[in-house]
């Protein structure tokens, strides 16, 4: 959590994990985050639909520019999403108390009521953290969810992994990316780039044929894509030479399976398999450094357990 977070929290007294901080103000609940700018958002939650009077009333923040933005969350329009232009935590109590202050005194009787499915319950309100993402629940319907997560991580880990298939599909999905592959060395580049394509299809064709998304399908990916890359290099590089044995004259009209033979033999000079070879290990050191950096966080995540805890 940011310094700016941290400090917030300290004049609100939230509750907080590695991500939100959240809490009750009067009759709202209150959600609060960074985005990817390290500009603090927060998702005010009210016991009923917003009518155009109080957004009216709220939106008057935008104006005053304490706010940058603040509209309707477009999935629950009971919540207010709220980007603040800047880190300053008084400002920003400020804003929440107001606006809080001002739902409480039109609406005094108003209860948030938990967000269990077809649950109406709005006394014995506890926020449970549902894989870190911070809601309200009664202890029932908290109760239920935990079963079902535990059903559904059960059921996960007795999934079949798919892992031959997953790899088939990965490699069906790697075989377009060749073309980029030699587009770039028709160029003349070292294709780094073509490390993320490749890993891109794989990952898109690994979850087309239906493989498990565990620790072992992250490692077929980045297995796939670094594959790829040096069977993308290397035919690459032959179709590359055969293009230019075709332009010398003794090749013009010869067919084009003796010309990929002479390609093919010309690649095994010592010559040109070193550079061949420079080629592969240049392209494999970029793409593994992108494939690792991306792996890494997939790897982090895969296989993770549900989790449900009160906050
Ligand atoms: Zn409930």
């Amino acid at each position: 959590m940011s310094s700016a977070l941290k400090e917030l929290n300290e004049t609100l007294g939230f509750k907080s994990n590695e991500v939100f901080l959240y809490g009750f103000l009067q009759n709202t609940f209150v959600i609060i985050h960074e985005d990817e700018d390290n500009k603090i958002c927060v998702s005010i939650k009210f016991p009923n639909e917003l009518d155009e009077s109080d957004m009216e009333r709220i939106k008057s923040w935008e104006k005053d520019g304490y706010a940058k933005k603040i509209e309707k969350d477009s999935d629950d329009t009971s919540s207010v999403e709220i980007s603040f232009k800047s880190s300053n935590k008084d400002k920003i109590k400020e804003v929440l108390e107001d606006i809080s202050g001002y739902y409480i005194g039109k609406y005094p009787e108003a209860k948030i009521t938990c967000y269990g499915k077809d649950c109406t319950e709005e006394t014995n309100i506890d926020i449970y953290e549902l894989n870190g993402v911070p809601i309200p629940l009664c202890e029932k319907c908290a109760k239920e969810l935990e079963k079902d997560l535990e059903k559904a991580n059960i059921e996960e880990e007795a999934a079949p992994g798919n892992y031959l298939r997953g790899f088939l599909g990965a490699s069906l999905f790697s075989i377009p990316g060749i073309l980029v592959s030699f587009i770039f060395i028709m160029l003349g580049k070292i294709a780094a780039i073509s490390g993320f394509v490749y890993y891109y299809l794989a990952l898109k064709g690994y979850s087309w044929a239906k493989g498990k998304f565990d620790k072992i399908g992250v490692l077929i990916v980045s297995v796939t894509s670094l594959l790829f890359v040096v069977i993308g290099t290397y035919l690459s590089t032959i179709a590359d030479i055969v293009i230019e044995v075709r332009k010398t004259d003794g090749f013009k009209d010869a067919p084009l399976s003796d010309v990929i033979q002479f390609a093919i033999a010309f690649a095994k000079l010592p010559e040109v398999k070193d550079d061949i070879q420079k080629n592969i290990y240049l392209a494999l050191f970029v793409c593994g450094i992108c494939i690792v950096v991306y792996a890494i966080q997939a790897f982090k995540s895969a296989g993770q357990k549900l989790t449900i805890k009160k906050g």
